[in-house]
């Protein structure tokens, strides 16, 4: 199995600087392409990061405001213009899906379909391996944390035990390999009795929280996460300004990262006022101790 990869494809919020891309990362599972958010400038981040968008099947934004968007309609007529022929989804908040549509038809009309689904909170997209939820923010528009999420492997189930055991086939089997307790003629069987669970382990999960005021709404679904990638737009300097924009500090994305038990925090979606996103790194280190500066391109490799 191929190591799940996260590649970000830009840093800056609001416009691009010189050194920073409007913020979008792209997660590989599989041979496939996951992307998040599709900035202006994001084709050429593409190309640079060698993620062929002919393997993109599914892209999510998580609000429709100009600096997470633009770059879709110029990625589909690239689409269409190298005859793409699979199906892309588009993914939007709910009730978003009509302006999702003007913004689509900048585009050449394509051969090949383009279905918008509209996300809620919950589970958006189930695939084999993996799935993506979405959870609400708190932003000046429908935003969306999304969540990726790779599936759990359970123990194997040594069916020559349950023979032995004389636990008859069919239902009961399935109780006790997904982890429920059985009885048998007054007899009480345990999950650990014929599972061997030295082969489970859990899977990757990665967590991209743009564009939101501190709030505990995202807390729950973000829990544990092995990378979390969250927005640190200004330093608590700028508070006012986050606040008035409704956007995070790095501080709060420390404490975002502290409160949920992430294993590591990756800050983005930084404001051009900061020249030194070292600066945001320390001040999200008074909270969280295992926090990164994304860089352009950067790319991180998941194997567990
Ligand atoms: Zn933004
Ligand atoms: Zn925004």
């Amino acid at each position: 199995m191929e190591p799940i990869e996260i590649v970000f494809l830009g840093t800056a919020s609001s416009a691009p600087t010189k050194e920073r891309n409007l913020s979008a990362i792209a997660i590989r599972f599989e041979g496939e392409w996951l992307l998040f958010d599709c900035p202006e400038g994001c084709q050429q981040q593409l190309l640079k990061g060698s993620i062929s968008y002919m393997r993109i099947h599914h892209i999510f934004l998580t609000h429709m405001h100009l600096d997470h968007v633009l770059g879709l309609p110029g990625l589909i007529a690239t689409m269409q213009m190298h005859q793409r022929l699979h199906p892309l989804f588009i993914h939007v908040p709910q009730g978003w899906k009509n302006k999702a549509l003007q913004i689509i038809r900048l585009a050449p009309k394509t051969n090949f379909d383009i279905e918008i689904k509209e996300m809620k909170k919950g589970i958006v997209l189930e695939n084999k391996g993996y799935t993506i939820s979405a959870v609400l923010l708190k932003h000046e528009i429908d935003c969306y944390g999304l969540i990726f999420k790779q599936e759990d492997k359970a123990g194997t189930f040594q069916r020559e035990k349950a023979i032995a055991l004389k636990i008859p086939e069919g239902p009961l089997w399935r109780r006790l390999q997904l982890g429920n307790k059985i009885k048998v003629e007054k007899k009480t069987f345990k999950p650990e009795q014929v599972m061997d669970y030295s082969k489970a382990k859990k899977g990757v999960k990665i967590s991209y929280i743009v564009d939101t005021l501190p709030t505990r709404n995202y807390h729950a679904a973000i829990k544990e996460s092995d990378i979390l990638v969250h927005e640190a737009t200004f330093s608590q300097k700028n508070v006012k300004r986050a606040k008035e924009t409704m956007h995070s500090t790095a501080l709060d994305a420390g404490i975002a990262a502290e409160k949920t038990k992430c294993h590591a925090l990756y800050l983005t979606h930084f404001s051009s006022r900061h020249k030194n996103a070292q600066e945001l790194e320390n001040e999200a280190r008074q909270a969280f101790g295992n926090v990164f500066v994304s860089k352009e391109l950067e790319r991180i490799k998941l194997e567990k």
